[in-house]
């Protein structure tokens, strides 16, 4: 079987980039000086994108005629434009499930960091300061109760630990979970009124832009815990900034900002937010099945065979939908 053409935008995993080469003849445009020219001149044979991060939109997708199958690594895919590739029937896939787990645990961990301070607590510990005096006492997760913001796959495995936690848990979706019992909020006000724990697991992308902002951080109070693991775009960062600065809140926990890599340094300087560089899914163990599901995806359009898991946009009717 002749190996069909496929571009790399970005940076990819080696073990994905290994197993793409046994199948694909991969173009890895990033590697070159320039980008457009070559490009131009491979675009009429490209069949398949394989992205990490990278921004997958209209003008690329319209740049390769050829194009059928766009396999996205990250159960977020606010980098391609999906809609865009449904009108001209091409299948985008994601990575969900595989990092489900994995995700969760990070919330967890950043909600106990920001809520116990363990990290200002350890580099106390090596600041030698331990020797004058204890840490003070923290914040506590024993009195709070958690509102799951997007609770869906993460969010609920986020949820079902919060509830071994002995904490109570609600939440506020679009539209109600039928899968679960937690009290459900169709306003994402009046849920910021009722608990004084937030955690964010929402996409990125228009309908989510900013949606967390000076309004729930009040809602919240001073006793108010912003965790995000998300994405950035979700939280006005500004808002928040002068949350925190000002006390209107207690403490947030991020894994994810609107520009990453770079973080403001206003949220760097604050001593009551916790900041971690996009780690949710970032074990050697699940990167490895994101990397596998994103090959497999790849194979099975190769082979003829239904994707593993396209996203909702572009629901799969059989690989001839471009006639
Ligand atoms: P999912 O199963 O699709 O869950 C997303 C949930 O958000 C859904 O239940 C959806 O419910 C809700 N939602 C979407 N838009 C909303 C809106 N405008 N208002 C209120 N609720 C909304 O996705 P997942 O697998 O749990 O992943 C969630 C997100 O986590 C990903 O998109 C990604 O951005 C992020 N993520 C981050 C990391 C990290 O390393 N930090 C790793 C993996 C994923 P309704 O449709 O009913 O509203």
């Amino acid at each position: 079987m002749s190996r069909p053409h496929l571009l790399m935008p970005g940076r990819m995993p080696k073990d994905v980039n290994d197993a793409l080469d046994a199948h694909f003849i991969v173009h890895r445009i990033y590697e070159l000086v320039d980008h457009e020219a070559a490009l131009a001149e491979i675009a009429p044979q490209i069949r398949a994108v394989a992205a990490s991060g990278t921004v997958v939109g209209a003008e690329l997708i319209d740049a390769l005629p050829g194009l059928e199958i766009i396999a996205s690594f990250g159960v977020g895919y606010d980098n391609v434009d999906a809609r865009y590739a449904a009108g001209k029937g091409i299948i985008v896939t994601n990575t969900p499930d595989v990092l489900t787990e994995e995700v969760a645990d990070t919330a967890l961990g950043l909600l106990l960091m920001t809520v116990r301070e363990f990290g200002a607590a350890e580099r106390y510990l090596r600041a030698g300061r331990w020797l004058e005096s204890a840490y003070p006492l923290t914040a506590t997760l024993r009195d709070r109760s958690v509102g799951i913001v997007g609770l869906g796959r993460i969010g609920k495995a986020i949820a079902r630990r919060i509830e071994a936690f002995g904490i109570p848990v609600a939440y506020h979706n679009r539209r109600p979970q039928e899968d679960v019992g937690y009290p459900y909020y169709d306003d994402l006000l009046a849920m910021a009124r009722d608990v004084d724990t937030l955690i964010s697991v929402l996409p990125g992308g228009a309908t989510t832009d900013r949606l967390i902002g000076r309004a729930v951080f009040d809602a919240l109070g001073p006793r108010g815990v912003v965790i995000n693991i998300g994405r950035g775009s979700v939280v006005d960062e500004e808002a928040l900034i002068e949350a925190l600065a000002e006390r209107r809140i207690h403490a947030a926990g991020l894994d994810v900002f609107e520009k990453e890599p770079h973080v403001r340094p206003e949220l760097m300087a604050l001593d009551n937010a916790v900041l971690l560089p996009h780690v949710g899914s970032a074990s050697l163990h699940t990167r490895h099945a994101m990397g596998q599901r994103v090959v497999d995806n790849l194979i099975a359009w190769n082979e003829g065979q239904p994707p593993i898991s396209p996203v909702p946009e572009t629901p799969f009717h059989g690989w001839t939908a471009r006639g």
